[in-house]
């Protein structure tokens, strides 16, 4: 039977993380729409072209696959290069138009079509699968996602400066709060996780509680 886990919260909850482990385990394909978002900003820097009107244009021309794991961005593996610091540093302005989260949310939506998958990003169970049979909402201090996201940084070998890695999440959860098209919010059926102290596996293991429920 095909069904859904949608796993929405701020950025470095651990929504990937978790979501993979748990694909892994309920056999289930894993979709991070993140990237996808990620994808659309790369193409934007690399136009050069940071208008409203062009990164409609490209959200709507671009397609965009996962394959195994990885993301496809007009055929082309991008799944490194979406994690640069320019493309975190634009990534929420471009989430923010309307008409490019039209555009994601069909292919998001049908992804989810054909077989049941478990989805991270932030609108998941409120807007892109609102009757996904099972809803979570990770979130943790600014303080812990901010540690985790800098020593992922330096385990990629790069050497950040942690204020700064914080003052950035603070600002992107900020604006994916307070955008108004579909924002970053608790949907009223998931159930909340704060993963602040809890290992990876914890969270994987708690939510599998709750499906095999
Ligand atoms: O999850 P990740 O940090 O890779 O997401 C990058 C950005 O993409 C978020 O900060 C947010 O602006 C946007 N996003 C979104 N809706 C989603 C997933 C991501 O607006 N479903």
């Amino acid at each position: 039977k095909v069904y859904s886990v949608a796993i929405d919260g701020p950025a470095g909850a651990g929504k990937s993380t978790v979501a993979k482990m748990i694909a892994e385990r309920l056999n289930l394909a894993y979709v991070d729409t993140g990237a996808m978002y990620r994808a659309i900003t790369l193409k934007a820097l690399e136009r050069g072209n940071f208008s409203k009107k062009g990164i409609i244009k490209i959200a709507e021309e671009s397609t965009i696959e996962i394959i195994n794991g990885r993301i496809y961005l007009d055929g082309r593996d991008v799944t490194e290069e979406i994690r640069k610091p320019s493309v975190d540093e634009k990534v929420s302005t471009v989430a923010s138009i309307p008409q490019v989260r039209k555009r994601l949310v069909e292919i998001q939506r049908q992804m989810a079509k054909n077989s049941g998958v478990v989805m991270d990003g932030r609108d998941i169970g409120t807007t892109v699968l609102p009757n996904a049979k099972y809803k979570f909402y990770l979130t943790a201090d600014i303080k812990i996602r901010a540690k985790r996201r800098y020593e992922e940084m330096l385990n990629k070998g790069i050497n950040s400066d942690l204020e700064k890695v914080e003052q950035e999440l603070a600002q992107r959860d900020k604006q994916d709060m307070e955008r108004e098209c579909s924002p970053l919010k608790v949907a009223e059926d998931a159930v909340i996780i704060d993963t602040s102290h809890k290992t990876p596996e914890e969270v994987v293991n708690e939510i599998l509680d709750y499906i095999k429920r």
